[in-house]
């Protein structure tokens, strides 16, 4: 972190910012230029962050330049994470799809989505047994007959399971079901519930806020690690944004900047992100083509029919025609799906 002077500020005040620094515990830099002096703090950043030291005399601006995640970056980790979903690998060396139903609605319909979702190739299955709806009155999810249904899924396909947690009491039964963990958009910043996640040995899907930044994304990430859990997969599946057009908008420039910044592997749900099962083909293959490391999608053998999201959901002839096209391109592109 580096204080900035005003050009007005006395050599006491200069001393006084470095006094307050040394008595937290920090060391402090003095460098003085011909109009302004600038002082570089060494030590506990969050210990600074806690100070008001833009409130003391003379101090025109505090400056914070490094990062504030640490167990999730890859400037102090370089070696790139794979996040092991039971026998799925999600990392930087393939790439990944995981498909699914929004929601287990029935078990017919969670078994033809689960069916449909192997034939295309993916290697996770999703499905919401929870569902986080704006609508109190829209359906919620089948809760633990859900669950029970995701589990039977798993067994005809050997496809590991991943599902939504709400609540930070229902982790522990979800877990027992769950191969991996989904914390979904609305819940990226519940701390409470990250930290719950963090303690159970089961990967985190970490979706990102509809309305946070790459940054914040990340934190969340962090406060999830910070409990001992680093078996994580970021999920960017849209931001706010004015446009209308879609239902939200798919930030691939986010990705690939959380990718830069991060060690942990990041998918792309464009089945969230569009809102519209035209757009979600073409976007999951310029996630492939941008360098995610895998994409989630919406599959219903009925979209017409679906009771959460049909209008997002692809057909399975739909996504077993987009797992054959994007394995053809993940090969040319060198990074094999699987
Ligand atoms: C989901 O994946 O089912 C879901 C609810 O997604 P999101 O949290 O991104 O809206
Ligand atoms: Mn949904």
């Amino acid at each position: 972190m580096v204080v900035v002077m005003r050009t007005d500020a006395t050599e006491a005040d200069v001393e006084h910012v470095v006094d307050r620094v040394r008595e937290a515990g920090g060391d402090a830099f003095v460098s003085r230029g011909k109009f302004r002096t600038i002082i570089g703090l060494v030590g506990d950043t969050e210990a600074f962050l806690s100070m008001p030291l833009a409130t003391l005399p003379g101090v025109d601006q505090v400056v914070k330049v490094g990062k504030p995640y640490k167990l999730v970056a890859r400037e102090l980790h370089p070696q790139l994470t794979t996040v092991h979903v039971g026998d799925a690998e999600i990392g930087r060396a393939t790439f990944s799809m995981i498909a699914g139903p929004c929601a287990v609605e029935t078990r017919d319909q969670a078994l033809a989505a689960a069916r449909a979702a192997k034939a295309a190739g993916a290697t996770v299955l999703r499905g919401g047994a929870y569902k986080p709806r704006t609508s109190p009155y829209a359906f919620q999810g089948l809760a633990r007959r859900g669950l029970e249904i995701l589990a039977e899924c798993k067994t005809e396909t050997g496809l590991p399971i991943v599902t939504e947690v709400l609540d930070a009491g229902d982790v522990e039964h979800v877990a027992e079901v769950a191969d991996a963990l989904q914390i979904g958009t609305r819940n990226m910043q519940n701390f409470a519930l990250l930290k719950e996640v963090g303690r159970v040995h089961k990967p985190v899907l970490l979706k990102r806020g509809l309305s946070a930044t790459v940054e914040e994304w990340l934190m969340a990430a962090e406060y999830v690690a910070q409990q001992g859990n680093t078996e994580i997969i970021l999920c960017e599946r849209g931001i706010r944004t004015f446009e209308t057009a879609t239902r939200n908008t798919l930030d691939l420039a986010g990705m690939v900047a959380a990718q830069i910044e991060t060690h942990l592997p990041v998918v792309v749900d464009p089945s969230h992100a569009t809102g519209r099962h035209d757009l979600v083909a073409p976007m999951a293959r310029a996630a492939l083509a941008a360098g995610a490391d895998g994409v989630m999608v919406d599959v219903h053998p009925e979209p017409s029919e679906a009771l959460c999201d049909g209008p997002q959901a692809l057909t399975p002839p739909e996504v077993e025609a987009l797992g054959a096209e994007l394995a053809a391109l993940a090969t040319a592109l060198g990074r094999p799906m699987a």
